[in-house]
């Protein structure tokens, strides 16, 4: 393994920025003991690449086909029936085509790793592939090809509602029983490597029954993996679960399964104090997707009370109506401020940065869901790293102090100029390696799907 040692005026460790040009050394894709050699300059300000905890990467080809306003009031609900049948048509082939774009477009972005919260598992109607994993190997084609960290998980989806009823039609696609969902886990495990790791998804407590739960965190492909569930995107979902279970999904989730640092909970939005407390303490991962969730009008997340609380977030593009780890914080922290009327929201003490404080904690929520060692410069984690554009005139007369609050709050245009995931350059000087073919192949299939 050949060893690569490189340098920045200032590199972001452990929260802060190190000046005077501390090395990094890369062997193996992964930070090795800092060299006393001087290493290459890359640039003045580095930082760690961003993970991106939760994505349905086909989504990407539909952003923006579901902002005209239909017969009645428009909710994440009439938004589901589009994506539906948006969904229809994609096989393994689009799949790849579609996300191999998308994570172009991520890893330019900043984002290094991406949490794939895979649910489009069989063909029209649900007859399964030949192949049964055929959607599942298509995404890891396409993070190759991306040259982006994924950490796929497969979502288990039973139930169309709290109350059991069956799947509709256009759901099929998504359907498992617990042994044909262990059996796709015991598939994809032995292919886990630096750049893949696996984890649980259960698509949500409507869609999982109770027993169902019970049956798969207790079998033995689960033990070690990361565990996550869409949990309260939506009133309605609150008052069906209240209605069906006795209890908010926050609440019956904390109540009925041992859930610690190795849950991450998407979209907690309706919470009660007591559920943003205890959510919180449990060490769970709050995974916030702000574009998405403000496209969606599902509501606000008890920020600044989950801070102060302790909790740990992440960040996730979701639907990917942005696919920005800037704008998701950048709005992570707008829609706080609309609410309450007041500014600088996440930071919690007096001097303390906003952006900072919210890439810091996106990251190391990011890397915890994700469950892989990524996110931070330092020994034996993977080395990935974004370089931000100090030729930029909007990074003119800013120091260590205030560059993560210009880079997060005054760039229309992007600042993260080279892009290293696992050692591997992906990005120089704005471009990605296989930014064209993916375009190409992603305008192909998207075209189709239009016309059909
Ligand atoms: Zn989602």
């Amino acid at each position: 393994m050949s060893l690569a040692t490189l340098t920045a005026d200032f590199l972001w460790q452990e929260g802060s920025w190190h000046a005077g040009g501390p090395a990094l050394a890369i062997t193996g894709g992964r930070f090795a003991p800092a060299p006393a050699v001087v290493g290459e300059r890359i640039g003045r300000f580095v930082l760690p690449g961003m993970p991106n905890l939760h994505s349905h990467a086909f989504q990407r080809a539909m952003a923006g086909l579901a902002e005209r306003r239909g017969p009645g009031e428009d909710s994440f609900w009439t938004w589901r029936e589009t994506m539906y049948a948006f969904a229809e048509a994609i096989d393994p082939d689009d799949l790849k085509a579609i996300a191999t774009q998308l994570y172009v477009e991520m890893v330019k972005a900043g984002y290094t790793q991406v949490c794939e919260f895979h649910y489009l598992h069989h063909g029209p109607r649900g007859v399964h592939y030949a192949e049964p994993a055929a959607m599942s190997l298509a995404l890891i084609e396409a993070a190759k090809e991306a040259g982006i960290g994924l950490t796929l998980l497969p979502v288990l989806y039973m139930t169309g509602g709290f109350d059991g009823r069956p799947l509709t039609e256009r759901q099929q696609r998504f359907r498992h029983d617990v042994g044909q969902y262990v059996a796709l886990l015991e598939r994809l495990a032995p292919m886990q490597n630096d750049m893949l790791r696996l984890g649980i998804a259960l698509h949500s407590l409507r869609a999982v029954p109770e027993e169902a739960m019970r049956t798969l965190l207790a079998s033995g492909v689960c033990r070690e993996l990361p565990i996550h569930i869409h949990i309260a995107e939506q009133i309605g979902e609150v008052q069906d679960c209240l209605a069906v279970r006795g209890a908010r999904p926050v609440e019956w989730l904390l109540d009925h399964a041992d859930v610690d640092s190795r849950w991450t909970l998407i979209h907690a939005t309706h919470l009660t104090p007591q559920e943003t407390d205890r959510l919180a303490k449990s060490g769970a991962v709050a995974g916030l997707c702000p574009t998405t969730e403000a496209n969606l009008g599902d509501g606000l997340f008890p920020l600044a009370a989950f801070i102060d609380a302790g909790g740990t977030l992440g960040i996730g593009s979701d639907s990917h109506i942005s696919v920005s780890p800037v704008e998701e914080l950048r709005w992570l922290e707008y829609g706080q401020r609309l609410i309450t009327r007041h500014r600088n929201v996440a930071a919690r003490r007096p001097e303390e940065s906003v952006g900072t404080t919210l890439w810091q904690r996106a990251l190391q929520g990011g890397a915890l869901a994700a469950a892989t060692d990524i996110a931070r410069l330092g020994e034996g984690a993977r080395a990935d790293l974004l370089v931000l554009d100090d030729r930029s005139p909007l990074l003119a007369a800013r120091d260590e102090a205030d560059v993560i609050d210009t880079f997060l709050f005054a760039g229309n245009t992007p600042l993260v100029r080279d892009v290293m995931v696992g050692g591997q350059w992906r990005v120089r000087d704005f471009a990605h390696v296989a930014e064209r073919s993916a375009a190409e192949a992603y305008r192909v299939v998207v075209e189709r799907l239009a016309a059909a």
